[in-house]
């Protein structure tokens, strides 16, 4: 069943509600339904005691890399365990629960999703199997759970991940939805999930862990390159004002949807946050004045974003996108 929380904020604690008692499945030695996988696999320490990341190759998930491609994490608490995303298929999910479970025996609790793409959910079907633990995302995960795009991408999948997707292999839909953010408390830590999206899905989420101060920034923050905003579903305003929140909480160590984990979890924020500023900013001088895109791109000196990565393959679209928005904005307020 799905919980769908209309509620702005939402406020979990784990000593005020029945959940560990009635999600935690005893499998005993039970052996997993999941094959193995056969690439080295492990868990990353953060350097932060109770902060662990498993981190995927970059790439397109294909037979060499068995579909591990995006990062996933977990935070060990007193209370148990909260995983943030599942990573590429259910194999890589039971791979998972086994490296938590060489790390502690509290059971894993809750699974949040950053966002519904298949690199990082499909595993969310063995945490369930082999944990039980409650799927939290934002509510409009539901439209990928109900699209047609959720069917060709398994279908994509159970070809190119052979024998680790497969037909067995289902999306599994969050138990509970939040709609902008939600604080879970589990023992000393504090989890503040925010809803950042539209930004490059629909439901796109980053959560904060405190006292440690790493934050799960999912696939909308990357430091270093040009960020992809050229989307109808995206939405810089909404993007932004998460960034701030999170900004507010003053992040030590980001960990990406993809690649490294970043020490200096400002300065990756700040990098997205001005260039979104940045675009806002001159597209909407251009919409107000009724200069036309074309012009408008040109007089724009772009010299501290033009050397970086997916510069050229992502800019103009971006600022085209945010233009369009801002035109439109023009035209309700005239
Ligand atoms: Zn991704």
């Amino acid at each position: 069943m799905i919980h769908i929380i209309d509620a702005s904020k939402i406020l979990l604690s784990l000593a005020s509600t029945a959940l560990l008692a009635t999600s935690q499945v005893v499998i005993g030695a039970s052996p997993s339904p999941f094959p193995d996988i056969s690439i080295p696999f492990s868990a990353h320490s953060l350097g932060v005691k109770n902060i662990f990341y498993f981190r995927g190759e970059s790439g397109v998930p294909d037979q060499k890399n068995e579909g591990f491609t995006s990062n996933a994490g977990f935070v060990v608490t007193i209370q148990g365990v909260i995983v943030f995303d599942a990573l590429g298929t259910p194999s890589l999910g039971a791979a998972m629960v086994n490296e938590i479970r060489k790390i502690t025996d509290q059971p894993i609790t809750h699974i949040v999703v950053s966002h519904y793409h298949a690199d990082h959910i499909y595993g969310l079907q063995a945490l369930k199997v082999l944990t039980g633990a409650e799927v939290i995302a934002q509510k409009s995960t539901h439209l990928y759970t109900d699209g047609r795009d959720s069917e060709k991408r398994l279908k994509q999948r159970q070809q190119a991940l052979a024998p680790w997707v497969d037909k067995t292999t289902r999306v599994v839909p969050p138990d509970l939805a939040f709609k902008d953010e939600i604080i879970l408390h589990s023992g000393n830590d504090r989890f503040s999930i925010y809803h950042a999206g539209p930004a490059h899905a629909p439901g796109d989420s980053m959560m904060m862990v405190e006292p440690a101060g790493v934050l799960f920034a999912g696939d909308i923050i990357q430091s270093g390159r040009v960020p992809f905003l050229n989307s109808p579903q995206v939405d810089t305003e909404n993007w932004m004002s998460a960034i701030e929140k999170v900004k507010k909480l003053n992040p030590v160590v980001l960990i990406p949807g993809h690649g490294k984990a970043s020490e200096n979890a400002m300065e990756a924020l700040n990098f997205t946050y001005d260039y979104l500023a940045f675009v806002r900013n001159k597209m909407k001088a251009a919409a107000d004045n009724w200069i036309s895109f074309e012009d408008a791109y040109r007089q724009v000196d772009w010299s501290r974003y033009e050397e970086l990565p997916a510069f050229d393959a992502s800019n103009k679209g971006n600022a085209y996108r945010v233009f369009l928005d801002m035109e439109q904005k023009a035209l309700v307020s005239e």
